[in-house]
């Protein structure tokens, strides 16, 4: 039943982007977890995602976190074209290092990566953690680009400004302790803004924010708003293709209703 509702609003998705049509911008996709076995919506099959990054190399043009900030704020002599890509992965689990990375050098395809630093060695029911060492040997590929995800994956709209603070730079120390670099790049725990103050600490210690959305970045989008499309199991390659055209952003719409109810009362 719940394959079918999912099945059915991806269709309708499909057909509302046939009325409003995405702009034309750089796609930046979120992934969480490739072939971790946790059965869920955003662990990955690995041959899925094989599949998908030699469809990407193929027919898209697969870019670092950095030129995606370059395009879509106009620091650099290229334009976009519309068939960029950026790929990005979520939380910090140990399938990064065992499925990820491999897949991603077969391919020769950069990715970033935003941990949540709490979550290093800190296995959960989902899935096996990252561990430290994982995270060095990660951030030691030249394809990887590793950001932060806050600490403990707060929701920064329940934070006042200090706590905001005790969380971005922790994870910055910790991910400067272990990576050798300071991460120039964030992603909002669940694509929740903060209050306004949180958003100013987030501006301050970064280059880039990315929340959700699911549609495409022109040039001129706040890079500390980045958009993004989540690829979930349940995209199959025709869905795939379309959230890597920028497409499916009525899907993220109605995500979105629910999550508001979902995440009442939550704090991470
Ligand atoms: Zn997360």
């Amino acid at each position: 039943m719940i394959a079918i509702a999912r099945s059915a609003v991806k269709s309708s998705a499909s057909v509302i982007d046939k009325v409003r049509t995405p702009p034309t911008g750089v796609t930046i996709l979120i992934y969480h977890r490739v072939g971790a076995g946790s059965g869920g919506e955003m662990d990955l099959p690995p041959e899925a995602f094989d599949i998908q990054l030699q469809w990407l190399n193929e027919q898209r043009q697969v870019i670092t976190l950095d030129d995606a900030v370059d395009l879509v704020t106009g620091n650099t002599d290229r334009q976009v074209t519309g068939r960029e890509v950026a790929l990005t992965f979520d939380d910090g689990t140990e399938d990064w290092v065992d499925n990820v990375l491999p897949a991603l050098e077969r391919h020769h395809t950069p990715a970033a990566f935003y941990v949540a630093t709490s979550f290093i060695s800190q296995s959960s029911a989902a899935a096996p953690a990252l561990s430290w060492s994982g995270l060095g040997e990660l951030a030691s590929s030249n394809l990887v680009t590793i950001g932060s995800h806050t600490h403990g994956h707060m929701l920064l709209d329940r934070l006042d400004a200090d706590r905001t603070a005790q969380e971005l730079d922790r994870s910055i120390d910790l991910l400067e302790e272990h990576t050798g670099s300071t991460p120039q790049h964030f992603a909002y725990p669940k694509a929740v803004l903060g209050s306004p103050a949180a958003e100013a600490a987030v501006r301050s210690r970064f280059r880039s924010a990315v929340i959700a959305g699911t549609r495409p970045n022109p040039l001129g989008t706040d890079p500390f708003r980045l958009h993004r499309s989540p690829i979930q199991a349940s995209d199959d390659q025709r869905w795939f293709q379309k959230k890597a055209a920028g497409g499916m952003r009525a899907e993220d719409d109605l995500r979105r209703t629910a999550n508001r109810l979902r995440y009442r009362g939550l704090e991470s």
